[in-house]
């Protein structure tokens, strides 16, 4: 992989690259058609990251289906799908990580304190061997396109980072991977992550300013729903993601669930002038 995006550089093409945990759907699709548009040649990566996943996580249980992602890939077209497997990327463990400081611990990191560390170092990895000149990530991972953001500013990566609206399905649920954990009764009280957002941005479009509020309301309207156990509810600042109190700019509202054993997330702008 690294020879040959170094061979597509010198021969003056441009890449794009995804990278991606597989199990694709239609938010991943949707990633590889912007690359597709940004770039001359489109590179996606499969690979499910050992070191974000902490011991009794769903590291083993992760959903994989590699002969479906490959005809999924095929129909956008994706150029090179790169698959490399442990030993490729951690040839000897790995003694050095890439450690993202503030941003990290809050939100997601709570929970997960070593996700985003195990996420920035084999993002690391990967631009290291791809080579691209665009990167794209998903806002479904709002927390992590942030840090990548960051990440890339701090450690002075020559690569664009270009962040994709999140796909839904038809009723609203973010799509994700771990969608397929969902049991049919589950599926409902996971709609209520979405539809709370929504209700949120019609409270904002409503007049309401206060934060508080917002995330009382929220967190009733999940509550509501049997199997869920809220992990956070945040409305933050985009750029540091620090709690804001009064929408009186444009804001992020994120939220973490848990729904049965399955941990869900999802987040939406807030605008107070739209
Ligand atoms: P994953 O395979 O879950 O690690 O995701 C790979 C990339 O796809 C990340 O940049 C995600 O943010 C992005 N992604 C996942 N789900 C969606 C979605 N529903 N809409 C847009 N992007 C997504």
């Amino acid at each position: 992989m690294q020879h040959r995006s170094r061979a597509l550089r010198q021969a003056g093409r441009t890449l794009a690259f995804v990278p991606t945990m597989g199990y694709l759907h239609d938010g991943h699709l949707a990633l590889m058609r912007e690359g597709r548009r940004l770039a001359d040649v489109l590179v996606a990566s499969i690979y499910v990251n050992p070191t974000q996943f902490a011991p009794g996580e769903d590291f083993e249980a992760y959903p994989r289906d590699m002969a479906k992602d490959c005809r999924l890939a095929e129909t956008i077209p994706v150029d090179i799908l790169f698959t490399p497997d442990d030993r490729a990327i951690y040839a000897d463990g790995c003694q050095t990580f890439v450690t993202p400081q503030d941003l990290a611990q809050r939100m997601c990191g709570l929970s997960r304190p070593i996700f985003f560390r195990g996420v920035a170092t084999v993002v690391t990895k990967l631009f290291h061997i791809v080579a691209p000149h665009v990167a794209l990530f998903g806002e479904k991972d709002f927390q992590q396109l942030t840090i990548i953001r960051r990440m890339v500013r701090d450690l002075n990566f020559a690569v664009d980072i270009v962040g994709v609206p999140t796909v839904r399905e038809p009723d609203g649920l973010a799509m994700s991977s771990r969608n397929a954990y969902l049991k049919p009764d589950q599926r409902q009280a996971a709609l209520s992550l979405s539809q709370s957002l929504q209700e949120a941005r019609k409270q904002v479009a409503n007049g309401e300013t206060r934060a508080d509020r917002i995330i009382a309301a929220t967190t009733a309207r999940i509550e509501a729903h049997p199997e869920t156990a809220i992990d956070y509810i945040v409305i933050v600042d985009p750029d540091t993601l620090e709690n804001v109190n009064v929408i009186d700019r444009p804001v992020r509202m994120a939220l973490a669930v848990k729904v049965g054993t399955t941990r869900l997330i999802d987040n939406m702008p807030l605008d107070p002038n739209t």
